[in-house]
């Protein structure tokens, strides 16, 4: 028998305050897990709750995984060279402006680590990302967060409402889970107003799914702006997300600071390799687009028909207007269709779904209307 059955110290109260105000972050549901609870097939469940890709991973990234299972015994390269290499290559900056994560959630982690601490403040929007309260949070540093517009970051706001001990600003562009999205000119005056002692985090884990007339380059504006750091990911429409690989660019002396506080190895052998790959596969990554592009016009008349407002989206997924959240997201789970709820953002009426392919969006829409008669 275990000894610490009988303790009469509640072992929560010896986290500090800020820990324990967090609440946990909510993943979209697992296939396994719904599974289990509903007595289904895995295989008859379709997920659209985590903006995963719905053609899976590229093949040149399953290539690479195959090429280098057999090395799982060894350490990988800790310092990322090749898949750094390839990034610097494909996208200008040096190899030293880059910072590699376990997935771009470590990344974020990463750049709060190094600059906050208790005492300072981060920034960041009404349903922004969960990820930034959590992350400036276990820091034990102040949120500040600006009352969203639209739906969308309130950009002039957010420069209003930096204080004098803020460090960090937080902007994902589009949003996840609104999709809301500012054109690039837009990012780039906010910058301007930004002083150059506070971080801008653009986080850009969508970047790939914007239309041609919505695509800038952020990491142009690195020159001008040295606080900037960009976070992108491998998770969305490279189709890795199981595989936790993201990175961040910026300004050499910021990566450094990241590099210091990141976990040695955080990024694995498997992640490394098949990010090298998947970055490569131009034809995987277009027909991606287009499947997404099909997609959502899809969906959105799928909405439409059904009379229900949506936020119009910049991602692949949009966030959809039934009223009763939780009650149409149970009856969804009972037909097998996984969705993502997003009361923990303080929408309860709203749920988001992720775009896929014709069949599967269909079959979403079906499962729609019947959950939304019950
Ligand atoms: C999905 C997502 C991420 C990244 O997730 P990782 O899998 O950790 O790379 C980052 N930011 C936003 C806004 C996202 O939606």
């Amino acid at each position: 028998m275990s000894s610490h059955v009988s303790s009469h110290v509640s072992l929560s109260q010896l986290a500090p305050d800020y820990i324990r105000a967090i609440s946990p972050y909510v993943p979209g549901k697992p296939i396994s897990e719904l599974a289990r609870e509903m007595g289904l097939n895995e295989a008859d469940i379709l997920k659209l709750a985590s903006n995963e890709n719905p053609l899976g991973m590229s093949p040149k990234a399953r290539a690479a995984v195959t090429r280098v299972i057999d090395d799982i015994a060894l350490y990988p390269d800790g310092n990322g060279f090749a898949l750094k290499q390839a990034l610097s290559r494909r996208l200008g900056p040096g190899m030293d402006s880059f910072v590699l994560g376990n997935g771009s959630n470590d990344v974020l982690e990463l750049v709060t680590r190094a600059f906050l601490a208790p005492g300072f403040s981060g920034v960041f929007a009404q349903y922004a990302f969960a990820v930034y309260p959590l992350a400036i949070q276990s820091i034990g540093a102040r949120c500040i967060q600006v009352p969203a517009r639209d739906f969308g970051h309130d950009l002039a706001a957010m420069a209003d409402a930096i204080a004098d001990d803020t460090r960090i600003v937080f902007l994902a562009n589009p949003n996840n889970p609104t999709g809301t999205f500012h054109s690039g000119d837009t990012i780039e005056s906010f910058l301007d107003l930004i002083p150059e002692d506070v971080i801008v985090v653009l986080d850009e884990a969508y970047n790939e799914y914007l239309a041609p007339a919505q695509r800038y380059d952020a990491i142009a504006w690195l020159q001008r702006f040295p606080n900037l750091v960009i976070t992108r990911t491998f998770s969305k429409i490279y189709g890795l997300a199981g595989l936790r690989i993201g990175y961040a660019v910026a300004h050499p002396d910021v990566a450094d600071m990241m590099n210091r506080v990141r976990a040695p190895f955080n990024a694995n052998s498997l992640a490394l390799a098949a990010a090298e790959a998947a970055l490569d596969d131009e034809k995987f990554l277009q027909r991606s687009y287009e499947v997404n592009r099909a997609g959502m016009t899809q969906i959105v008349r799928g909405l439409e028909a059904l009379g229900l407002q949506h936020i119009p989206s910049a991602g692949n997924f949009v966030a959809f207007k039934v009223g009763d959240g939780a009650g149409v997201n149970q009856r969804l789970l009972k037909q097998g269709v996984i969705v993502r709820p997003i009361g923990g953002y303080g929408m309860p009426e709203w749920l988001r779904v992720t775009i896929a392919t014709e069949p599967e969006n269909t079959r979403f829409l079906d499962a729609l209307a019947v959950a939304l008669k019950a």
